[in-house]
């Protein structure tokens, strides 16, 4: 997959993009990021790419352009703009960037992005929650991130996002690593027992019921999507036997609640 960021701080990408897994990614070939820099296409004898509003108001507003001439030099790919106004980033939003070949991501900074460069390439706006950054280039190293992560081959085992978090339509069990009993000051903080076990469907069945109960705790709009959804014919008897409780504790909390 190749993206094109368009940014006024390109120096922001580089460590970003050259460590972990972004990094061993663009070593196997697998992404490659260009990060152009706005400011390079700049006709102005100062090379500025900023000014004030029309209509007053507080902030400069990036210049058209600087932004029209340095999209015009890129490849067509689908566009997406970082924006607070636009559609979240979510699971559904991920997967379909991931699925194309060549992206390009504009960046906006001070008070945004004058509205004619939006318009006239049809931008797709996109944000990375119900917040204001200062800039666009975080929330571009986000979107990067959660993409590559999608991949075939980033992440070396093809299945791991599916168990991640929220991929796999739960909130993922607690992790411990060794030692099993960590001394600190005068405790001894031990892994659940059923960890250490090695017995692997136990540990399996374990981590469901964490899932499960975590998910239900913290994000119970998930839980209530999930139950509508998991399919019986791919949950084992245990597991049946394992939702089946948390779904009655659940209920139970909502009628309460109620
Ligand atoms: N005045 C703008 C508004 O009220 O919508 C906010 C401008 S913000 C200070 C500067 C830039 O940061 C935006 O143009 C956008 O590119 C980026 N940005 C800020 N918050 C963002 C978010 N939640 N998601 C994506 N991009 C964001």
């Amino acid at each position: 997959m190749y993206i094109k960021v368009l940014t006024l701080f390109p120096e922001m990408f580089a460590e970003v993009l050259s460590a972990s897994i972004l990094g061993r990614a663009a070593e196997k070939g697998i992404l490659s990021v260009e990060v152009a820099n706005i400011r390079d296409y700049s006709t102005n004898k100062h090379l500025k790419a900023d000014d004030y509003p029309f209509g007053g108001g507080a902030g400069m507003v990036m210049m058209a352009q600087p932004v029209f001439d340095a999209v015009a030099a890129s490849t067509p790919a689908r566009k997406v703009y970082m924006s607070p106004r636009g559609k979240l980033l979510d699971e559904a939003l991920i997967r379909s960037l991931a699925a194309e070949e060549e992206l390009l991501i504009l960046c906006g900074h001070y008070e945004g992005m004058d509205q004619r460069v939006l318009d006239y390439f049809d931008f797709e706006e996109v944000s990375i929650g119900d917040y204001v950054l200062t800039g666009g280039e975080l929330p571009a190293m986000v979107l990067i991130d959660a993409v590559a992560r999608m991949l075939p081959e980033a992440l070396g085992n093809e299945q791991a996002h599916l168990e991640e978090s929220i991929y796999s339509g739960l909130l993922e069990y607690p992790q411990y690593t060794r030692p099993a009993a960590f001394e600190y000051q005068w405790q001894t903080l031990e892994v659940p027992p059923v960890l250490a076990g090695g017995n692997h469907k136990e540990i399996h069945l374990w981590n469901y019921r964490e899932s499960l109960a975590l998910t239900m705790k913290v994000r119970p709009d998930l839980f209530r999507k999930y139950i509508q959804t998991v399919k019986p014919e791919d949950l084992t008897k245990e597991e049946k036997k394992i939702l089946a409780e948390c779904r009655e504790a659940f209920e139970l909390e909502d009628n309460e609640s109620d």
